[in-house]
């Protein structure tokens, strides 16, 4: 016997014959396999699997689960993330069997309450944006840009102007999948710069404007967290030119119930429901990035859309529809849990998150500006943008201190981004947590910003108390592996 430091694979504890399920005896006549699949199609030899019990199933997930960090672990003040607590109440009602018992090819007249839902959600949505009609198709945010940017791309088309406006204009500070998006439609990216403020420096974007224009992807407040004043000049500026504007709404946490895209000039926004919405969001989906889009883009919008008729919900395809953009509805299951989440609170509800974000990330920012260097000292929104660079003269970057937060049971914040900030740190510590918690992180900072000075070598070990520790962070995200193996992963 050893001593197990690591959790064995399963398969390593395979035992033949042991089993951790029980299935009723057969009551119908037992066909062999060989009549009902072609024996040139079956297997010869078994497969490798493992024969385990259910209690040494439950233990190796189990295990697993708790060598990662999650919002249900801890504080996970990953900016641009909006890494909020998501209620059980939601999972709830997405489990209902009238929500997840049901099947996409079922006619739609035996699905009215589920087609209610998302045409409510649609309404919801179309409120919170101060725009008319959504599709609630896009998988993700970066799949809603896409359809958005295939959407003003049809509208010039019908204007006849889709050959002369192919250009993209978005800011430095923007999101990478804006102008991953932006490409990916075919459209050429041109980067207008921010202005000392941290918004988008006019002057830039005048020069910028012109018959190439196709649009705008902004979002506000931006990834810097800040709120752009110009707004409304921007907007009547783009539209001027003859582009239209869209509103990556992916961090929908500082403007619910207070400001509404539409009114701001927008004419498309995406939302991020596994962001703002409660779903449990991160390692890759599934999500859900509806658009809204003004009355006159409408048209165009992916089918199907949910209308209300005479006769109940009817699915319906607009007249110059882009297309569709997902198999059947979209991830159902996230619509419902975002559903439930702006049933359960009302607008006083909506504008509260906003609100306590907003706050909760002020008070954050003040308390540790004495610590660390902010380059754009204002009222920030539901995030901020700290320097690490006071700690990257004394030799410690900011991803060295990253690491170390890691030891002390907290998720990083997001680090590196936006571009346009030297060793950035951008914390969003969401509504949902307690000022306990955030002044424990404030303490926690404290102590990271003092042992850089007193102790920078200190950092080159971090983290020293996780399960894994200092990763190649380009090969794990890029050879990641997340299927079962039988061998053992190096
Ligand atoms: C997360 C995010 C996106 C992309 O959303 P995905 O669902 O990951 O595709 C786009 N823009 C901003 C500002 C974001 O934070």
């Amino acid at each position: 016997m050893e001593v197990k430091t690591k959790i064995p694979l399963l398969l390593e504890q395979s035992i033949k014959g042991r089993t951790g399920y029980t299935i009723a005896e057969l009551d119908v006549p037992e066909v062999p396999l060989q009549e009902l699949i072609p024996p040139a199609y079956l297997r010869v030899e078994e497969p490798r699997l493992p024969e385990v019990s259910e209690l040494e199933v439950v233990r190796y997930f189990t295990g697993l689960s708790r060598r990662n960090h999650g919002v249900d672990v801890g504080f996970y003040p990953l900016g641009s993330c909006t890494m909020k607590y998501n209620p059980r109440v939601h999972e709830d009602m997405a489990a209902l069997a009238g929500f997840s018992q049901i099947h996409p090819y079922q006619p739609a007249s035996t699905v009215d309450g589920a087609l209610e839902m998302m045409y409510e959600l649609d309404t919801y949505l179309a409120e919170i944006s101060g725009l008319a009609k959504s599709t609630l198709q896009p998988a993700a945010g970066a799949h809603g840009e896409l359809a958005g940017l295939l959407i003003i791309k049809a509208f010039h088309k019908q204007n006849g102007e889709d050959q002369q406006r192919t250009e993209m204009i978005i800011p430095d500070a923007a999101h990478g999948t804006n102008p991953a998006s932006a490409m990916m439609a075919g459209f050429s990216v041109r980067t207008v710069v921010s202005n000392k403020r941290g918004g988008v420096d006019l002057a830039a974007l005048k020069s910028l404007l012109g018959p190439k224009t196709a649009g705008l992807m902004l979002t506000n407040p931006n990834t810097l967290g800040l709120f752009d004043e110009n707004i409304i000049e921007i907007a009547d500026l783009v539209h001027a030119a003859g582009g239209l504007l869209y509103y990556d709404g992916a961090n929908a946490n500082a403007i619910l119930g207070i400001v509404r895209p539409g009114d701001m000039g927008f004419d498309i926004v995406h939302f991020n429901l596994h962001k703002t919405f409660s779903t449990p969001h991160g390692g890759g989906g599934p999500g859900a990035g509806p658009i809204v889009v003004k009355q006159e883009l409408a048209p165009f919008l992916p089918y199907p859309i949910i209308e209300k008729g005479s006769n109940g919900y009817a699915l319906v395809k607009p007249v110059h529809s882009i297309g569709r953009m997902k198999s059947f509805y979209g991830n159902f299951g996230v619509l419902v849990r975002a559903y439930a989440y702006i049933r359960t609170h009302g607008y006083p509800g909506l504008r509260a998150v906003s609100e306590n974000a907003v706050l909760n990330a002020n008070y954050l920012m003040h308390h540790l500006k004495e610590y660390f260097a902010l380059p754009y000292d204002r009222l920030c929104m539901h995030e901020f943008v700290l320097s690490g660079k006071w700690q990257k003269k004394v030799g410690v970057s900011t991803l060295d201190m990253a690491k170390r937060m890691l030891d002390y049971g907290i998720h990083a914040p997001t680090i590196y981004f936006p571009l346009i900030v030297e060793e950035a740190i951008m914390v969003e510590p969401t509504e949902t947590e307690s000022k306990e918690v955030l002044d424990h992180f404030i303490f926690l900072m404290q102590r990271i910003a003092q042992e850089a000075i007193d102790s920078a070598e200190s950092f080159k070990n971090a983290p020293s108390m996780t399960p894994v520790g200092r990763l190649d962070e380009t090969r794990a995200a890029r050879e990641r592996v997340l299927r079962f193996s039988t061998q053992e992963n190096s």
